[in-house]
């Protein structure tokens, strides 16, 4: 069985993967701190760029969760591949991955409150004395007591105290949302793994920053503006967040003081349901996006929330003119139940 070199651009990393294994797998058992998420193809967050060599796509659909322009720009999903050659590949996060390399916290629900009638914001305190280092945009693996893990963004730039903020839409049902809302949580040990994933905000970036939110999208959002307007960036921001009504809008008052305060922060409610006496933007957020910026040459998107918006912005942005580099996105899939499924796919 052929085995094959895949290096790291831009780093003195590499790792070895056997023709018949699948790349991210083989990262993952290199303890690579690889970007991941679904595992089935359809988030994109371990889409990488391939800079040489060749790979196959280990089912028949292919990239199911990459545009046209990402493929055509050369990234590929290293959840679905198997390596045909060495392989040099450009990962689509920090260069400074090794410093921010993913680790087990137990740390203390310390408050959680509703923001709305289906979202609730949760505050968890990390041991004295630890110091948790992240990229505002990223976000933690909650660990389950049964293995199930619930991928969670951070919504606070920073950890006053110790403390990080979370926003979590409760799902019927939902096995982590749903026992965040028992009184009994406060002061509970909770496990993470973090932090997680490629978005976070560019900050050597002096292009505009569109940032698009669909429901606690704005969660990840939130923490990467709160950081911009810290470090006094120059650069423009225009929010656009969707939701059904405006009950949704969870912290809508907190977003209008910042376009009070920050002149170069602009921003866009878009209702799907509006309320009867509603005057703003209406629709998906992604076409009240295109709406106001047609052409997206030169401009950089931000995007998180439900997967079928990701999906909408991938595609509709990109034809519009937004080069895929310049595209980064969180998609809030549901969890994948079978952890690790990685390791049970078929070679
Ligand atoms: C990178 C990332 C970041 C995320 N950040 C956030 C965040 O900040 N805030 C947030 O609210 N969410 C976020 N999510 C989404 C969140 O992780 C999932 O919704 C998670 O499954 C919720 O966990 P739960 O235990 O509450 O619900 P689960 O136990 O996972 O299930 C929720 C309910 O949905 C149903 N369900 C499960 N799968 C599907 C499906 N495919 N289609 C329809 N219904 C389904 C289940 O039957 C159940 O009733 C993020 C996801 C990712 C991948």
């Amino acid at each position: 069985m052929p085995v094959y070199h895949v290096r790291l651009a831009h780093s003195a990393i590499g790792f070895e993967t056997r023709e018949d294994e699948i790349l991210l797998a083989a990262g993952l058992r290199q303890h690579l701190a690889l970007p991941f998420g679904c595992q089935s193809g359809t988030c994109g967050s371990c889409r990488v760029r391939l800079v040489s060599g060749r790979v196959k796509y280990s089912n028949a659909s292919g990239p199911k969760a990459l545009s046209d322009a990402e493929i055509a720009a050369g990234y590929i999903l290293m959840c679905q591949t198997q390596a045909r050659s060495d392989l040099t590949l450009r990962l689509h996060q920090p260069e400074t991955l090794e410093e921010l390399r993913p680790r087990q916290w137990t740390a203390q629900a310390v408050a959680h409150r509703a923001l709305s009638h289906d979202v609730i914001g949760l505050w968890v305190q990390l041991p004295p004395g630890e110091s948790f280092r992240f990229l505002p945009g990223q976000y933690v693996d909650f660990l389950l007591n049964d293995g199930r893990r619930r991928s969670f963004s951070i919504a606070s730039a920073e950890t006053p105290e110790g403390i990080l903020e979370f926003h979590l839409r409760v799902t019927p049902g939902g096995l982590f949302t749903h026992s965040i809302q028992d009184d009994g949580l406060e002061r509970a040990p909770l496990s993470f793994e973090g932090p997680l994933g490629a978005f976070y905000l560019r900050e050597e970036s002096t292009r505009p920053a569109l940032l698009m939110a669909g429901g606690t999208g704005f969660g990840p959002i939130q923490a990467m503006l709160e950081r911009s307007f810290k470090n006094g960036q120059p650069r423009s921001f225009h929010l656009f967040w969707g939701a059904r009504a405006r009950r949704d809008l969870y912290l809508d008052s907190l977003v209008q003081e910042w376009t009070a305060r920050h002149p170069n922060f602009h921003y866009t409610p878009v209702l799907s349901e509006p309320d009867a006496d509603w005057t703003g933007e209406r629709g998906l957020v992604h076409e009240a996006l295109l709406r106001a910026y047609p052409t997206l040459a030169g401009y950089e998107v931000y995007m998180a929330g439900p997967p079928a918006m990701v999906h909408a912005g991938k595609q509709a942005f990109t034809a519009a003119g937004l080069d895929a580099d310049h595209l980064h996105y969180d998609s809030f899939d549901y969890a994948f139940e079978t952890w690790p499924a990685l390791e049970k796919k078929p070679a």
